[in-house]
């Protein structure tokens, strides 16, 4: 008889392709990420859904190598039903679809935003975090209550991740062997001694990004201000924004453990920004390792376990995605 207790994950939300396997019990056997880097400007999405199905049999063989099982012996395929970009998503999809079909085994849609705070969860230890989550398409603070992850705080417009990216590329900068534009600007940042006021807006628990950006990118344009400032003085303005209605969240929730997670957790400013405010209030701060911070298969296998242990299936023609799946619509059965 076959073994079946792995659940193969299927990330494809936006620049990332990415499959990750998972035991029942929480050990991730792979995760392998393909970024998909344009030569030019930002993500479009037609583009990374290209990549996407370029790379999706590759990725798929890396993974079951890695893990060193057979396929035959996976029970559940789960996917990144949403939120996410249209032809990102689809391709996903389809190859889950594919594959659940043809192993004959469940589909199980996951939501992106909680497999977030999930593996956050698995490998940091936390229980029920105030989770941070900061990534290229998201900035949400978020917590447990009454049944479902809420929404305590986020961002009206862009995203923290994208401000720094789309800074970087007016700048001009690079990505040099594929290192992430937020880690460029925070190591420009670094060096940067001058604070240049920028605009600040909080909107009662949420945040605006477009106006700063506009703003820096202006004085970028204006070359009056050293690119390092900029970078500082940026980063400073934007993660205070983000620190402050996480504070508030925290003393509202009072959640004794807060969960940085996303691409721009990696920020060591931001960390200590966080680790601080955590300090503050009592809580313990724990920080998602890179590798599953970052969009990746492997939160979204572990998430698929947790809904199929909990009774959750995607019938095929339940599994269209799901371009705006809010954090607070996706059922949570196995959260106490
Ligand atoms: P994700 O959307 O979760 O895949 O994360 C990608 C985002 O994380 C991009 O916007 C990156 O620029 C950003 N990022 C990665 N490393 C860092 C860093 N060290 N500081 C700030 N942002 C970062
Ligand atoms: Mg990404």
């Amino acid at each position: 008889m076959v073994k079946k207790s792995y659940c193969l994950g299927i990330e494809s939300t936006a620049d990332d392709f990415s499959v990750g396997i998972s035991t029942f019990d929480g050990k991730i056997l792979a995760n392998v990420i393909s970024a998909y880097i344009p030569e030019k400007g930002g993500i479009h999405p037609r583009e990374a859904a290209r990549h996407h199905a370029e790379v999706a049999d590759k990725v798929l063989e890396e993974a079951i190598k890695k893990a060193k099982i057979k396929l035959k012996e996976i029970s559940a395929i789960a996917f990144s039903q949403g939120p996410g970009l249209g032809p990102c998503l689809r391709t996903g999809a389809t190859v889950a679809r594919a594959l659940a079909a043809y192993l004959g085994v469940p589909l199980v849609g996951v939501n992106h935003c909680v497999a977030h705070i999930e593996i956050g969860k698995l490998k940091t230890g936390a229980i029920d975090p105030l989770t941070l989550y900061v990534s290229g398409g998201n900035t949400i603070v978020s917590a447990f209550d009454s049944g479902r992850y809420r929404v305590f705080g986020e961002t009206l417009d862009i995203a923290v991740g994208n401000c720094l990216d789309v800074f970087a590329r007016e700048a001009g900068l690079s990505q040099k062997r594929g290192l992430p534009f937020g880690a460029i600007v925070e190591k420009l940042a670094a060096k940067g001694k001058k604070l240049i006021p920028l605009p600040y807006t909080v909107k009662g628990m949420d945040i605006s990004l477009s106006g700063l950006l506009t703003a820096a990118v202006n004085l970028l344009k204006q070359g009056t201000y050293k690119l390092e400032d900029l970078c500082y003085s940026l980063q400073e303005t934007a993660f205070s924004m983000i620190t402050e209605v996480t504070e508030r969240a925290l003393a509202h929730t009072e959640k004794k453990e807060v969960l940085l997670t996303g691409g721009v957790a990696a920020n060591k400013r931001l960390q200590s920004m966080i680790k601080y405010i955590a300090k503050e209030h009592g809580a313990k701060f724990c920080v998602v390792p890179s590798e599953f911070a970052v969009d990746n298969g492997a939160m979204i296998a572990w998430t698929g376990v947790l809904a199929y242990q909990h009774g959750i299936v995607t019938p095929i023609e339940e599994s269209f995605v799901k371009l705006r799946w809010r954090l607070e619509e996706a059922a949570v059965p196995w959260v106490k």
